[in-house]
């Protein structure tokens, strides 16, 4: 659900990002300037390399721009903040941890209370179907039940702002459809402000409120698309739902053309 406020949940202005190596300068991002509002999910689609991680490692606040500025909720962004989940491709679970305590890690990184954040850990993982896995290893899991985990461990410490990076590409097609659509679900029911960036066109326009194509490197914001899918009535589609709709192959086709994949590197 939109909400209005005071400030964006995440206000991007002018932003460019050099990256600085011996060998080489890169400049990553160029004048990027995008605002998500409250409740807001929006997906940024991009050929690879195009920008899209450091986008989001920006907002998270584990790397400053070269020049413009980052707010999340009115705050200039300067370090990682408990407000904001950050969920990368690779779900890093720790090996030698039971899921359990790999939920609670952050918590236990916050000094947060312990006995509420083992409550809320437990709650979580019931709620993903992870009851019965609690105490297993994540080797024993499947990469679905793994990345289900990995979601309980960002949401345990209560963000507002989730920052999703390709969180589901390590996936086999299957088990990406069926968890795109359980984490949809989860967060449109705890209202969560959502920036997931993906490859997958369809992925995007699926779960995605508004869809932000980035240019190729060095990475702009090429166009975007406010997604909605009439046909299907006032109710929001599932992303399972909405890949069936008669809207979806237009949005398809619309940004398919914009991402350049013709284009050879
Ligand atoms: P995407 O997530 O869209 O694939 P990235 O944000 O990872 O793109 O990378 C954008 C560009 O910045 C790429 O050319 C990449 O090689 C370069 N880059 C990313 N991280 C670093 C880094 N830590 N040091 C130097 N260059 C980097
Ligand atoms: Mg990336």
């Amino acid at each position: 659900m939109l909400q209005t406020g005071p400030f964006p949940a995440v206000a991007i202005r002018d932003v460019t990002l050099n990256y600085f190596t011996p060998e080489r300068e890169t400049l990553a991002l160029s004048n990027v300037s995008l605002d998500v509002a409250k409740g807001e999910f929006v997906a940024i689609v991009g050929s690879s390399g195009c920008g899209k991680s450091t986008l989001l490692t920006l907002v998270s606040g584990l790397l400053t721009p070269s020049r413009g500025s980052i707010q999340v909720d009115g705050i200039e962004v300067k370090a990682p903040s408990p407000r904001v989940g950050y969920m990368f491709q690779k779900d890093t679970l720790l090996d030698w941890r039971s899921i359990i305590d790999n939920v609670l890690l952050g918590a236990e990184l916050l000094g947060l209370d312990r006995r509420r954040a083992r409550q809320r850990a437990e709650e979580l993982l019931k709620r993903y179907g992870l009851g019965e896995f609690m105490h297993s290893l994540p080797s024993q899991l499947s990469g679905g039940m793994r990345q289900r985990a990995a979601l309980a461990r960002t949401l345990c410490c209560e963000p507002e702002l989730l920052l999703l990076d390709e969180p589901f590409s390590a996936l086999d097609y299957q088990t990406r459809l069926a968890l795109s659509d359980e984490i949809a679900a989860i967060l449109s029911a705890e209202g969560k402000t959502v920036v997931l960036v993906t490859h997958d066109i369809g992925e995007a326009i699926s779960m995605a409120d508004r869809v932000i194509v980035m240019s190729r490197r060095p990475g702009r914001i090429k166009s975007e698309h406010k997604i909605a899918f009439p046909s299907f009535g006032a109710k929001r589609p599932t992303p399972f739902e909405a890949r069936k709709c008669a809207e979806f192959p237009q949005y398809f086709q619309t940004i398919w053309d914009e991402l350049d994949l013709h284009e050879v590197h």
